[in-house]
């Protein structure tokens, strides 16, 4: 790996960061605050959040198995791309290289930064090859994006492919883990003091159950933990997301049990939606939706939204033709799903 200095676009190596009211004060016996010009009435929402969220991090951190220092918490898993972005990438110079197909956020924050974005055609068992990626990287590649279990194929990318990049590559590797917790894959967190160049994304957004307080995490050293936190917004998770992430922290168990059960049901899902006379082929997944090649997507996709159905049609995607998208939902919406489509002709 490059040094982090020479990886970091200088402008952000040098930002003195803002320094909020509660990032001055750091003691914890103080009882009178009149340092931020809070309104003293309709506690607690009058208060700014904590900028670090500490609290939180100590509760994520034993059940991560990680240090508090090597979490970066932030709006979605969605800001912690963005910002490796606008940390490392010098805009108009320097480029990313990805898998394609893959999640759709990775392009869109290189183009709002104007990053080039260099894509690499996934196999036919929608695998890539280190080699490949390798090979389309120079110089002023700063950054390599893998998703695994990857969005939207749904399947693991294969372990020594992805230890080759981080092993290989002298820059940058974001692996994005939204859905590790449907596969029965460790994730590459127990690897993070191993590996000083690899930054692992995971999101509140999937298993945990919580997409609508919009909470991601990226793990990574200390040192880029440190860069995300200096340019993220001073606030940038707020109160009522940190105290609804505890709670669901706290309630771990009921994670854990979502999780068996979507695995029980994306089995039951992928049985029974192979047998449909409509479905062509269903793609192993790895994660809590599947990818099912369908006789006709577009249409099948419409007649579904006319009976009130929504599946995600990816027809227009790379490697993708013919194929929706399906989450598993609860046994009753996976079989509103399935009689649907019985009687589709
Ligand atoms: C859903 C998803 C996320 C989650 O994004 P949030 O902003 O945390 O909701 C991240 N990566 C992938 C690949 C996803 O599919």
């Amino acid at each position: 790996m490059k040094a982090l200095k020479e990886l970091t676009r200088p402008n952000i190596w040098d930002l003195k960061p803002y320094s909020s009211a509660r990032d001055e004060y750091k003691g914890l016996e103080a009882s009178v605050f009149l340092d931020a010009n809070e309104n003293p009435y309709n506690n607690p929402y009058n208060r700014y959040p904590d900028p670090l969220q500490r609290d939180l991090k100590e509760m994520l951190a034993p059940i991560k198995k990680v240090k508090p220092e090597n979490i970066f918490l932030g709006n979605g898993s969605d800001e912690a791309i963005d910002l490796v972005y606008r940390a490392f990438c010098e805009p108009d110079v320097d480029n990313v290289v990805a898998i394609d197909p893959t999640y759709g956020m990775y392009k869109v924050c290189a183009d709002v930064n104007n990053v080039d974005y260099r894509n690499v055609l996934l196999n036919a068992d929608y695998q890539f090859s280190a080699d490949d990626l390798l090979a389309s990287a120079d110089e002023r590649t700063k950054l390599i994006f893998l998703c695994s279990p990857n969005n939207p194929t749904g399947n693991d990318m294969l372990r020594s492919e992805i230890e080759k990049i981080i092993t290989t590559f002298d820059g940058l590797v974001i692996l994005d883990e939204a859905y590790n917790d449907f596969s029965d894959r460790p994730s590459f967190l127990s690897e993070l003091d191993k590996y000083p160049n690899l930054i692992v994304l995971q999101t509140f957004s999937k298993a945990m159950g919580c997409a609508g307080i919009r909470l991601g995490m990226a793990f990574a050293s200390a040192e880029i933990i440190d860069i995300l936190n200096k340019i993220k917004y001073p606030y940038n998770v707020n109160l009522l997301t940190q105290h609804q992430a505890m709670e669901m922290l706290k309630n771990y168990p009921q994670v854990e049990a979502w999780v068996k059960t979507l695995i029980e049901e994306r089995a039951y899902l992928e049985k029974t939606f192979s047998a449909l006379p409509c479905t062509e082929k269903i793609y192993p997944s790895d994660a809590n939706f599947f990818l099912a090649k369908v006789t006709d997507a577009k249409a099948i996709y419409d007649y579904l939204v006319a009976k009130g159905i929504i599946v995600r049609n990816r027809s227009s995607i790379a490697l993708c033709k013919d194929c929706l998208r399906v989450t598993v939902g609860t046994r009753e919406e996976n079989n509103q799903l399935i009689e649907a489509l019985k009687q589709y002709k």
